[in-house]
């Protein structure tokens, strides 16, 4: 008999652990409260950012590995999920450099005159110089998802949209939804992002109580065709000051502008801010380095993640293993989450039988 394993949560990480176990042999269930892919969840969006720089050295040494395992995986997807752009990270003074060319060992030191020639923007702007990360970009989010769910399909991997877990039981692998419907499994994968504070049992009992905290964050697209908005080809994961990332127009998607300063504690269900001061306040914190920046405009739009107080992005309790593609890896990391995850667990399940 083959190991069941019910996911809870279809966003990169569920989907991707899904799809890991399914080629281990496992037969496996996924389930969200939306449909499957959910646009309300943290991993839909046009795209996301693929890149070494982190202040946590072993997380740059990761997203080598992680690229190594998207490549391979978009390949086996036939999915043209992933643009090599080059990632510019912009160094403010010698301590942010020599942590940046730390990670990567190909990554290219750009002087400060062919930065503000290969990304106009920056002209001006208060930085010592660069640094290119250049087999490094964007990974095409939503695109992804929907060929990951497809591929599942055709792998054997039921997909169950429209189904709300309320609660979890770690040492039974039983798992209730909102409906009264209950399900049992070898073996339940908690990915569920913002929502696994509120599926009771979820969080209990792991060491030193994990929190998760719901962020919000704002991004900022701009018109691709307004003046000012020629950006080269690089995205940027830093550019200093206040988390400063973001990417040009790639594939005729509009350039986007982050700042992670402006991420902050949120509930989803509170209602939003007014987002023409937040757009004020982005470009204010890239004019703040960059004067050229203080003419764009652009319209702001915000989506959830989860912080957990945790740097580990998995947890084994009974027959229940929670994920966290968030604090603070992201999207990216999620391949090499599933790689790791389902070798932890099913090593160790197979240990217990011989
Ligand atoms: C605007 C923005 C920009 C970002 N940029 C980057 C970036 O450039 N690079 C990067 O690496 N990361 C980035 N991130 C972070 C990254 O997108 C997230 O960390 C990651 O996608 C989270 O994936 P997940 O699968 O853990 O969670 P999610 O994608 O949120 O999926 C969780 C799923 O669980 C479902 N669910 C919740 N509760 C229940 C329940 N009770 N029952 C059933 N289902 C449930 C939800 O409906 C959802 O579909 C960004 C995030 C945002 C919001």
């Amino acid at each position: 008999m083959s190991t069941s394993a019910l996911v809870v949560g279809a966003g990169i990480n569920g989907l991707l652990v899904a799809l890991e176990l399914a080629r281990r042999g496992c037969s496996v269930r996924v389930i969200d409260q939306g449909e499957i892919p959910n646009q309300f969840s943290a991993s839909h969006g046009k795209h996301r950012l693929l890149h070494p720089w982190k202040s946590d050295p072993s997380r740059g040494l990761d997203a080598h590995a992680a690229l190594e395992l998207w490549d391979k995986l978009l390949r086996e997807l036939e999915c043209d999920g992933f643009s090599r752009t080059g990632v510019i990270v912009a160094n403010t003074d010698a301590e942010s450099y020599e942590q940046s060319i730390r990670y990567s060992p190909s990554s290219v030191v750009l002087s400060y005159e062919d930065t503000c020639r290969l990304m106009p923007q920056l002209a001006g702007g208060q930085f010592m110089n660069a640094i290119l990360y250049p087999e490094f970009g964007c990974l095409f989010a939503d695109r992804i998802l929907y060929s990951v769910c497809d591929y599942l399909s055709k792998l054997g991997v039921v997909l169950m949209p429209r189904c709300e877990v309320s609660r979890i039981e770690a040492d039974s692998g039983r798992v209730e939804l909102l409906d009264g419907r209950r399900m049992y499994a070898d073996l339940v994968f908690i990915s569920a992002g913002t929502g696994t504070h509120k599926i009771r049992g979820a969080l209990d009992g792991l060491s030193g109580t994990i929190k998760a905290t719901t962020m919000r964050c704002y991004v900022m697209y701009l018109d691709p065709n307004a003046a000012g908005t020629e950006f080269g080809p690089f995205s940027w994961a830093s550019l200093g000051g206040g988390d400063l990332w973001g990417m040009p127009n790639v594939r005729g998607i509009a350039p986007k502008l982050g700042c992670g300063q402006l991420t902050t504690p949120h509930d989803p269900d509170e209602p939003s801010e007014d987002l023409d001061a937040i757009s004020r306040r982005i470009i204010r914190e890239y004019s703040k380095l960059y004067p050229q920046f203080s003419a764009l405009t652009g319209r702001v739009r915000f989506n959830h993640w989860t912080l957990f107080s945790t740097p580990d992005s998995f947890h084994i309790r009974d027959k229940a293993i929670i994920m966290t593609a968030c604090s603070g890896i992201g999207y990216k990391f999620a391949p090499l989450t599933a790689q790791k995850v389902c070798t932890a667990v099913l090593d160790s399940k197979q240990r217990a039988h011989s």
